[in-house]
């Protein structure tokens, strides 16, 4: 699995926000979102990619997460539920006795061992620019798998996050959540795409009251109040 880095830090998004864990950052998304803040771990790298990751196995990575003595792990990314081994890895995990949260766009499934499977599917807000025609080509065919969503859901204890740039993205979450009614609203939390703090709090004040009316979660970006925009490793 190739894996781009290994770290410990506090969890800064979702229902499990404050807890220290463990987060392993595995390589490759064939989405391109406009906003991606992990570019430097989307790329599938090639066997000659050693300055971008390194490829370990299930067990080498495993070994390495128990070295830094969390009780909770994060499997992020790119794309965590693209790799093949991710079962076996969360299976390791899982005999270790470690909370697992897998963070995924909800683009593929697989049979994993997973305590809550963070889903942030992409809305239109997520598309590349124009001009980078191969990315808009790539990320269109990829980005939107309701179907696939709905058994992750359906499997998994979940999350359903959504970055949230203006208020029209409110009515196009609105719309995908018609089709998906069997989710319960208080698993539904609503992020501000936002790289500082301001930007947040002002996204917030229209944020937070569509979420109070709608029984859903106001999800803050505490990694960016506590560390800045910037990679923690
Ligand atoms: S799904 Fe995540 S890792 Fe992939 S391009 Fe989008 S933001 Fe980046």
């Amino acid at each position: 699995m190739w894996v781009r880095e290994i770290y410990q830090s506090r969890q800064g998004e979702g229902i499990w926000t404050g807890t220290y864990s463990v987060f392993v950052r595995l390589l490759g998304c064939p989405l391109r979102c406009s906003y991606c803040d992990t570019v430097y771990a989307r790329n599938f790298p090639s066997a000659s990619d050693f300055d971008i990751g390194a490829d370990l196995s299930p067990e080498e990575i495993a070994g390495r997460v128990l070295l830094l003595d969390q009780p909770h792990v994060v499997l992020t990314g790119g794309e965590p539920m693209h790799s093949k081994e991710i079962t076996q890895l969360t299976k390791l995990l899982k005999d270790f006795d470690y909370k697992i949260t897998i963070e995924t766009s909800g683009i593929f499934h697989a049979d994993v061992f997973c305590d809550l499977m963070s889903i942030s599917p992409k809305l239109s807000n997520a598309r590349p620019n124009e001009n980078q025609i191969a990315d808009v080509k790539q990320h269109d065919e990829y980005c939107s798998k309701p179907e696939v969503v709905r058994k992750l859901i359906g499997r998994y204890n979940y999350q359903l996050k959504f970055v949230v740039d203006t208020p029209q993205d409110l009515d196009e979450i609105d719309a995908y959540l018609d089709k998906l009614p069997e989710v319960i609203p208080e698993r539904i939390l609503l992020m501000p795409q936002a790289t500082d703090v301001k930007t947040m709090d002002e996204k917030a004040k229209w944020i937070i009251p569509h979420c109070e009316l709608h029984g859903f979660s106001y999800c803050p970006r505490m990694q960016i109040v506590w560390y800045g925009n910037k990679q923690r490793t």
